[in-house]
C-alpha cells in the first residue's frame, strides 16, 4: 500500500456497466455529468482520464453496518466458537482492557481493506463501555474518521446497552457520534430499552440504527419499533431481523406493511449471522438470513453489510461488499443484480446518503472491478479494482497472476547423460 494525494478523474473510457453496455463517463467535480456509448466524444476537459477496458463499473460499495472498533481482535482474543452469547462474553471480557490507540489501528487497517474493496461509505456502531471510560471507542473512531475524511464517509452509531446511562449517550453524540443505536432484543424488558433509545434518539434529533430482533425465535421488536417511528424525520434503520427468516409468508407480509410503512430500512448480515446462529442445530441448520428479497418486493428499503470482521462475533470476513453480494446468492437466493444493489446503492439509501454510480447526475463514488460481466465480479471478485470517491481515484488496486504452462508429454526414452536440462515452463499472464 503506497499513499499519494487522491487525483480527480474528468472522464472514464471503456467501462463495462452492469447493463453489458460499454459506455464511457464525464464526471464533473464529484458528480457524474454523462454516460455515453463508447468511443462518443465527451466534452474535452484537459482533466485526468481512466481508461477501464476490461471492468465493469458499479456504484461504490457501502458497509451499512460494522464494527471497526471490535474488528480484527480475535487474534488478540482467542475466543471459542460459538453463538451471540458466547461471543459478547468474550467481546465484553477484552474490553475491559480496550487501548483508544490499539482501536484505531485495528479500525483503521479494517476501513482502508474496505477502502481497497471499493467501499467508500460506513456506518460503524460502536460501543459505549461499562468500565470508568466508557467513550474509549469513540474516541478512536472519530480519529479515524478524521483521518480518512476526503478517502471515505464514516458515519458512527452509540452501540449502547440497558445499563449504560443516557448520560454516557449524550456524551457520545457530543464526542461526534451521529445516531442512537442498540440490540434492545437483548435487553431483559426489550421494548422498554426500545422506548429509551428511540426516546434518546428523539430528544438529540438525530437517526436511530438498531440491532433488531437477531434471533431465530427470541423477541419481536421490529413490530413496535416501526409504531414508534411512522412519521418520522430522522433516518432509522434495522439492522439483522433474524427472526423474519423464520417467519411465514403470510405473517411476514403483515410485518413488512407495517415497515414499509415507517420507512424503516432492513439490512441483513449474511457472513455474521451465517455463523452465529443455528449452533443449537445439529441438522437442517438455519441460515439466519433478514428475507431482503421478499421484503424488497413489499415495497421496503433493504441493504445488506458484512457486520463483524476477525472478531468473536465472525472470525472470517474479507472487508468486501463483493463477498457478502455473493453470500446473498449462495445462501439468500437473490439475483447477483439484486445482491449487488443491496451492497451499494441500497445500503448507501438507507444509510440517507446521495445516490452514486454511472449514471448522469449521481455521486462519483464508483468501483471498477477486473470482470466480464456483472455476474463474474460477484463470483470471482477479482481484487484487480480502482476506486472513486466524490470524482477522485482513493484505492487502486493490480493484480499479476502468471500461470505455468501445461508440462510437455514425458519423453519416451531416457535423454543423454550429457543433454542440456529441460527449460523451466514459461508463466503466462492471465490478465486477472
Ligand atoms: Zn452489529
Amino acid at each position: 500500500m503506497s499513499a499519494a494525494p487522491p487525483v480527480s478523474i474528468t472522464a472514464i473510457h471503456n467501462a463495462r456497466l452492469a447493463s453489458g453496455a460499454l459506455v464511457d463517463i464525464a464526471i464533473d467535480g464529484e458528480t457524474v455529468v454523462a454516460v455515453v456509448p463508447a468511443g462518443t466524444p465527451l466534452p474535452e476537459t484537459g482533466g485526468e482520464t481512466l481508461d477501464l477496458a476490461g471492468y465493469v463499473v458499479t456504484a461504490a460499495g457501502a458497509e451499512p453496518h460494522g464494527h471497526l472498533d471490535k474488528s480484527q481482535s480475535w487474534d488478540a482474543i482467542q475466543p471459542p466458537f460459538g453463538d451471540l452469547v458466547r461471543a459478547i462474553e468474550s467481546w465484553q471480557a477484552f474490553a475491559q482492557t480496550l487501548d483508544e490507540d490499539e482501536t484505531l489501528d485495528r479500525a483503521r487497517s479494517t476501513a482502508l481493506r474496505m477502502l481497497a474493496s471499493g467501499i467508500t461509505a460506513v456506518r460503524t456502531h460502536v460501543d459505549l463501555l461499562h468500565g470508568a471510560d466508557a467513550l474509549i471507542g469513540v474516541r478512536a473512531l472519530v480519529r479515524l474518521r478524521e483521518e480518512l475524511r476526503g478517502l471515505m464517509d464514516i458515519e458512527l452509531v452509540a452501540l449502547g446497552g440497558p445499563t449504560v446511562p443516557d448520560a454516557v449517550f449524550d456524551a457520545a453524540l457530543d464526542a461526534g457520534v451521529d445516531l442512537v443505536g442498540g440490540a434492545p432484543h437483548l435487553a431483559d424488558d426489550p421494548i422498554a430499552d426500545l422506548d429509551r433509545l428511540i426516546a434518546i434518539a428523539r430528544r438529540r434529533d438525530v437517526g436511530l440504527d438498531l440491532h433488531t430482533d437477531e434471533s431465530l425465535a427470541g423477541a419481536d421488536t421490529l413490530t413496535a419499533y416501526a409504531a414508534a417511528v411512522t412519521g418520522w424525520h430522522r433516518p432509522r434503520t434495522a439492522g439483522h431481523c433474524v427472526r423474519l427468516s423464520m417467519m411465514p409468508t403470510e405473517d411476514l407480509a403483515a410485518l413488512a406493511d407495517d415497515v414499509r410503512a415507517a420507512d424503516i430500512g432492513i439490512i441483513a448480515l449474511p457472513i455474521t449471522n451465517l455463523y452465529l446462529q443455528g449452533w443449537d442445530a445439529d441438522h437442517a441448520v438455519p441460515r439466519g438470513i433478514a428475507p431482503i428479497g421478499r421484503l424488497k418486493t413489499a415495497g421496503v428499503r433493504v441493504a445488506a453489510g458484512a457486520d463483524n470482521v476477525r472478531d468473536p462475533f465472525n472470525p472470517v470476513g474479507r472487508c468486501d461488499h463483493l463477498e457478502t453480494a455473493s453470500l446473498l446468492v449462495a445462501a439468500g437466493h437473490l439475483a447477483p443484480e439484486d445482491a449487488v444493489d443491496a451492497v451499494t446503492t441500497g445500503a448507501r439509501d438507507v444509510m440517507g446518503l446521495p445516490f452514486a454510480g454511472p449514471v448522469a447526475g449521481a455521486r462519483a463514488d464508483l468501483v471498477a472491478v477486473r470482470a466480464a460481466s456483472l455476474g463474474e465480479t460477484v463470483a470471482f471478485a477479482s481484487a484487480d479494482r480502482v476506486v472513486l470517491h466524490r470524482g477522485r481515484v482513493v484505492a487502486r488496486t493490480t493484480v499479476t497472476t502468471r500461470i505455468a504452462a501445461p508440462s510437455a508429454p514425458a519423453p519416451t526414452t531416457a535423454p543423454p547423460a550429457d543433454a542440456p536440462a529441460p527449460a523451466l515452463p514459461t508463466l503466462v499472464p492471465t490478465g486477472k
